[in-house]
């Protein structure tokens, strides 16, 4: 695109989205941090998961305050099933250094809120573009495939270099007028009609300035990112039941260090409360003993594991396969760092999609013995 087109196009853009813009909750507000919560939720998950969470989340924690004060567990709770839970950490993390250093005001300036836990150069520009009009662009992956295609770029655009550089081609084009909106359409555009898969130019508003579709390779761009290499984690898992039906959950460890890459079990289960959970390269009982001995004491107890339904889930490049177990027993162990809880109390927790799936197998089981048993 010729920079004296750069006028016709963001008039043709800005047009599109003012009249063919998604009725979106968050749009309803300029309130920065309505903004920042649903930049947040998006990031990695789907808009119509999103928006019944934005809801509740909003309805429990409708000020800064009311999240920078509420227990952490009850900010897992309200996120529980979005996934990423460390977004729901640095969300509450940045709404205490919000009230601390700016008594409960969103800050305008770029660098105090890069310094927010959680935030990056893209929500800080689509936050502060959004709520402030800040001449900011913000790029993320729907807006970086929609310029690619409109410059008609090769390459991999999470490259550093390709970003940079798409940067500041967002940069150039941003409406400085309208920077909110502007954002906004290109997202949108992204979102609707400039999508992953076959983009649909014919409907699009700025197809007269794009490209790749003038070379005809809009369906090639981006060009593939090589992927990671999928890793296959086996792990086993320990639903202790004792006869009034109560399990047993381990805590979530209080630091938050970096692990290493392969320290699979804590990267994917105990960030929330979990069942006792190993890695099971092998026999899944024999690393369950293991951890019952070293974590709950259990050494001398006669134990008998009841094989439950396999469960598999995929966390990114994780492919996971987890055999759960029912340990049934007469008391549960006093371990530091767990609760007693109901096991069809389970899925209320803020506990991950993975151990929901595990809780699932074993209530299957326990509430079929019941029936057996007229319970
Ligand atoms: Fe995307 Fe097609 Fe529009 Fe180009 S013409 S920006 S490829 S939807």
């Amino acid at each position: 695109m010729k920079e004296s087109q750069s006028k016709e196009f963001r008039a043709a853009l800005l047009a599109w989205f003012a009249q063919s813009q998604r009725d979106l909750p968050w749009r309803r507000s300029r309130d920065p941090y309505r903004i920042w919560i649903s930049e947040i939720m998006l990031q990695q998950t789907r808009v119509a998961t999103v928006i019944p969470y934005y809801r509740k989340f909003l309805q429990r924690f409708p000020t800064v305050h009311q999240l920078a004060a509420a227990p952490e567990e009850e900010v897992l709770r309200m996120w529980s099933g979005l996934g990423y839970y460390r977004r729901a950490q640095n969300l509450q993390i940045a709404a205490r250094q919000i009230v601390a250093s700016y008594g409960g005001e969103f800050p305008r300036e770029k660098a105090e809120v890069l310094e927010l836990a959680g935030i990056g150069e893209y929500t800080a520009a689509a936050v502060l573009s959004i709520a402030f009009g800040e001449r900011l662009a913000a790029l993320d992956g729907n807006v970086a495939r929609v310029l690619a295609r409109l410059d008609a770029r090769r390459g991999d655009l999470r490259a550093a270099d390709r970003w940079r550089s798409l940067q500041d081609r967002a940069d150039q084009l941003l409406d400085g007028e309208a920077a909110g909106d502007w954002n906004q359409a290109l997202m949108e555009l992204g979102a609707t009609l400039c999508t992953p898969g076959p983009p649909q130019c014919l409907l699009c508003p700025v197809r007269q300035f794009c490209e790749a579709r003038k070379q005809g390779i809009a369906e090639q761009l981006p060009e593939k990112r090589r992927k990671r290499a999928e890793v296959a984690v086996r792990l086993a898992a320990a639903v202790l039941v004792d006869q009034s039906g109560n399990s047993l959950l381990l805590r979530p460890p209080a630091t938050r260090e970096p692990r290493p890459a392969d320290d699979h079990v804590p990267a994917l289960v105990a960030k929330l409360w979990h069942f006792p959970t190993a890695l099971a390269n092998g026999d899944g009982i024999r690393t369950l003993r293991q951890l019952f001995a070293k974590q709950l004491n259990m050494t001398r107890d006669k134990v008998v594991f009841e094989a439950l339904s396999a469960v598999r889930h995929t966390v990114t490049y994780r492919r996971i396969e987890v055999s759960p177990f029912l340990v049934r027993v007469s008391k549960l162990p006093p371990a530091g760092g767990s609760k007693t809880i109901a096991l069809n109390a389970v899925l209320e927790q803020p506990i991950s999609n993975l151990t929901r799936k595990v809780a699932r197998a074993a209530l299957a089981v326990v509430a079929a013995d019941s029936i057996r048993s007229g319970g």
